[in-house]
């Protein structure tokens, strides 16, 4: 299959970008794919009402069919229909985060194919906000399955190219709309259990979250690694986000970090491998090693979100063998850029 590659600009949303959105909505209607821009990271869409589309989506990113897909609408009536019921906690966080990063778990009704919930009962549902995404999903009919625009098991693509990269020849169309503001895929909540319960931290925090609802949890299995429970979002028990090259996260005092990682790469080195150095703003220019990338600055926590993807994925375009990084706190944004960052590394890490 031929992959119709189209950039459009956000920002420029004119007669030409739109006459194109139609067309991508076309085939989205007629049961093809397509790769979009969200503002958390691309996702490769199809009709969400289709099993058939659902089917071709985990065919072209080799993903597990019991791994569920997030319903993708452009406005808030559209989920009452998809849904046996409009929990209120829902219109509540709607309000407060939509559209955005923020989706919502609800039990399903029979317009949901069991091939998009990976056979569950529940459907996930989220309102992106990105206009490229919002006005595809109103061309499309109104209901997007779309996953990460990425083959599983690797990194989430955060520019289109690496889209092209993973799905070339796989699908009908590549939207190319620069790179993704967010960088990190959505926050999932429950609320289909009595107390609302985060399935996968993200850009919406666990406080965010308790400021509009008051208690809410979390799935104890994925923040804590040595849990043996499956945790309940099926997606988060795979691993996920990985680079080629072996990566390990580095804990400690800083300069503790920057001495064991410069040792480390020396001995590696030697042995003939190519390393790279996740490092920070700060700390870059003290690393040795074959390729060291900054993947944000510390005191803000959203920039290390948005490169993180992009810094992972760059290191396998320089064929890299052995990585370091440096690891970031366990709150706020934290959680979630750690909790891939830990997947990524299939939670090798050193503690100082
Ligand atoms: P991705 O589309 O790559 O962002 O992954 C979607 C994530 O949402 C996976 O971790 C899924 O397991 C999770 N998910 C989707 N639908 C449900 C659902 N109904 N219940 C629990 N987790 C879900
Ligand atoms: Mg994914």
């Amino acid at each position: 299959m031929l992959t119709e590659v189209v950039e459009i600009s956000e920002n420029e949303l004119d007669g030409k970008a739109l006459e194109e959105l139609s067309r991508a909505g076309e085939i989205i209607r007629a049961g093809g794919l397509v790769a979009f821009p969200t503002e958390t990271v691309y996702g490769l869409g199809g009709d969400a009402l289709n099993p058939d589309s659902s089917r071709k989506i985990y065919a072209a990113k080799g993903r597990p069919s019991d791994n569920p897909l997030i319903v993708h609408v452009y406005r808030f009536e559209d989920v009452e229909e998809i849904v046996s019921e409009v929990p209120e906690t829902a219109r509540k966080l709607a309000k407060a985060f939509w559209p955005g990063p923020l989706t919502m778990i609800m039990n399903k009704n029979h317009k949901v194919p069991y091939e998009t919930t990976g056979g569950l009962d529940t459907v996930a549902i989220r309102m992106p906000n990105n206009k490229i995404a919002l006005k595809l999903i109103e061309k499309s009919g109104g209901y997007i399955a779309a996953p990460s625009a990425n083959t599983s098991g690797r990194p989430s693509p955060t520019v289109a190219k690496y889209c092209v990269e993973d799905l070339s020849g796989k699908i009908e169309m590549i939207i190319d709309g620069g790179q993704v503001g967010i960088g990190l895929e959505s926050t999932i909540v429950d609320l289909t259990s009595d107390v609302p319960m985060i399935l996968r931290p993200g850009y919406i925090t666990l406080d965010m979250l308790k400021e509009v609802l008051g208690e809410v949890t979390i799935d104890k299995t994925i923040i804590d690694s040595t849990s043996t429970q499956k945790p309940k979002a099926p997606g988060m028990k795979y691993r996920h986000y990985a680079p080629k090259g072996q990566l390990m996260i580095v804990q400690g005092k800083q300069e503790d970090v920057v001495s064991f990682i410069n040792e480390e790469t020396k001995k590696a080195m030697q042995e003939g491998k190519r390393v790279g150095v996740i490092g920070t703003d700060a700390t870059r220019k003290l690393y040795n090693a074959d390729v060291v990338k900054s993947v944000g600055d510390r005191a803000d926590e959203s920039t290390v979100a948005h490169e993180l993807f992009k810094v992972l994925r760059e290191f396998d375009d320089e064929n890299i063998d052995v990585m370091f990084s440096e690891s970031f706190d366990d709150s706020g944004i934290g959680q979630a850029i750690m909790n891939r960052l830990l997947k990524a590394a299939g939670h090798n890490v050193k503690v100082l």
